[in-house]
C-alpha cells in the first residue's frame, strides 16, 4: 500500500460522504468523517436505486452492502382515474436506514475515524458531502415504512395536482412511501403523507397507507431545498452540489458516482502529486460531464410534470410520451 502525505476530512455521512469515506479507507488515506446526525436514522428519500453500475460500487468498495436489495425490475405509474404507463426498469430497493449504518460500520472497520452529531467547517483537504443546501424552496418531501400494504408491483410512481409520490419494495416484506409535493397544499403533522396525498387527489393511496402497517418511526419530512446547482462549498459531491429531481429515481446513483469521481483526484491528492485545488478541479470536470445531460433533462421533465400534471397524464395514457426513452436520459 502507497504511503499517503496527506489526509481527507468529509463533511456529511450519507450516501455520498461515507462511499467515499470507505474508498479511500480501502487505499490507505487517513480519514475522518464529521456527520452532524447519529446512526442509524431514517431518510426521506424513495429507496429505490437506479443508473449505478457495477463498476461504481466496485471501484467503492460497497457492492456487498447492496447484496440483499430488492431487484426491482418494473415500474408502473398511475393519475388519480388509474395506471398511465408500465416500465421495465433494472432498479433495487433498500432501506436508507440499512444501508447507512451498514456504510458507517463498514467505514468505521476499515479505520475510519467517524465523529457523529459533529460539523465541521468547509475549507482545504475538506470535501463536502452535507446533502442539499438549504434555502427557501417549495417542496416537501415526506416518506414512512409500510408492512402489509396491498402492493402487487415493484414501483408505483403515483401523479397528483400537488407533486408526486413512489411505493418501492425495500426487502423483508417492507414497502417504502415517499413524496414530494408543493408545500403549503396540505397540513402537516403526524399524517401529513396522507394530508398531502389526498389534497393531490391520490386519496385511494392514502386509503391504503391507512389500512397498512406503519413503522411510526420511519415517518419523516423535509423542506426547504431546491433542485439543480447547489451553492456548497468547492469540492462537493452528492446533493451538495446538485439535486436532481427524486422522480428520477437517480440521487443516490448520483451520490455514488461522484463520490467515484472524487476518488482518483483525492488519492493523487493524498499521495501529494497535485494540490487539493486541482484535486478538486479534477473531480468536478468529472461530474460536470457526467452528470450536465441529465441535470437539464430532469429539470425540464420536472417542471412539466408538477406545472402541468393533467396534460402529462393525458399524453401518457394517450400512448403518446416515451416514457423509457425519457427515463434513460436521466441516467
Ligand atoms: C422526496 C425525495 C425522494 C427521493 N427519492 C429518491 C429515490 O427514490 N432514489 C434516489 O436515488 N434518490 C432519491 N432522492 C435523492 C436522494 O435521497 C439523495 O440524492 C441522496 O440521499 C444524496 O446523498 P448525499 O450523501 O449526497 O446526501 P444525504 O444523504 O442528504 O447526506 C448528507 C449528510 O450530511 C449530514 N450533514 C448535513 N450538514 C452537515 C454538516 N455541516 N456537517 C456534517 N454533516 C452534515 C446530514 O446529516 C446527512 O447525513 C430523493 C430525495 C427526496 C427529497
Amino acid at each position: 500500500m502507497p504511503g499517503f502525505l496527506n489526509a481527507v476530512t468529509i463533511a456529511g455521512g450519507g450516501l455520498a460522504g461515507l462511499a467515499l469515506g470507505i474508498g479511500l479507507r480501502r487505499c490507505g488515506v487517513e480519514v475522518t468523517l464529521h456527520e452532524a446526525g447519529v446512526y442509524p436514522r431514517h431518510r426521506v428519500c424513495g429507496e429505490f436505486v437506479s443508473g449505478v453500475n457495477d463498476g461504481v460500487l466496485q471501484k467503492l468498495g460497497v457492492a456487498p452492502h447492496f447484496h440483499d436489495a430488492a431487484r426491482l425490475s418494473s415500474a408502473r405509474w398511475f393519475d388519480a382515474r388509474g395506471p398511465l404507463a408500465s416500465l421495465k426498469v433494472g432498479a433495487m430497493g433498500i432501506s436508507r436506514r440499512t444501508l447507512d449504518d451498514r456504510l458507517q460500520r463498514d467505514f468505521r472497520e476499515a479505520g475510519g475515524i467517524l465523529h457523529q452529531n459533529s460539523r465541521t467547517a468547509p475549507g482545504a483537504g475538506t470535501v463536502w458531502a452535507a446533502g442539499r443546501v438549504k434555502t427557501r424552496g417549495k417542496w416537501i418531501g415526506l416518506k414512512c415504512h409500510a408492512r402489509g400494504i396491498e402492493f402487487p408491483g415493484d414501483l408505483e410512481m403515483h401523479i397528483g395536482k400537488n407533486g408526486y409520490a413512489g411505493l418501492a419494495r425495500v426487502g423483508s416484506g417492507t414497502v417504502n412511501i415517499c413524496g414530494l409535493f408543493r408545500t403549503q397544499t396540505a397540513a402537516g403533522g403526524k399524517h401529513a403523507l396522507e394530508n398531502h396525498l389526498r389534497a393531490g387527489g391520490l386519496g385511494h393511496l392514502a386509503d391504503r397507507i391507512e389500512a397498512a402497517d406503519i413503522d411510526p418511526d420511519s415517518r419523516c419530512g423535509v423542506a426547504g431545498f431546491d433542485f439543480g446547482r447547489q451553492q456548497c462549498p468547492e469540492f462537493s459531491i452528492g446533493d451538495a452540489a446538485r439535486m436532481i429531481p427524486p422522480f428520477t429515481g437517480n440521487g443516490m446513483s448520483m451520490a455514488l458516482e461522484s463520490a467515484a469521481c472524487a476518488l482518483d483526484p483525492l488519492l493523487e491528492f493524498a499521495a501529494g502529486k497535485i494540490s487539493w485545488r486541482e484535486a478538486m478541479a479534477t473531480s468536478d470536470h468529472l461530474q460536470n460531464s457526467l452528470f450536465r445531460r441529465r441535470m437539464v433533462t430532469a429539470a425540464v421533465m420536472q417542471r412539466v410534470l408538477t406545472l402541468m400534471p393533467g396534460l402529462v397524464c393525458s399524453l401518457t395514457r394517450a400512448g403518446c410520451v416515451p416514457c423509457g426513452f425519457l427515463l434513460q436520459l436521466v441516467r
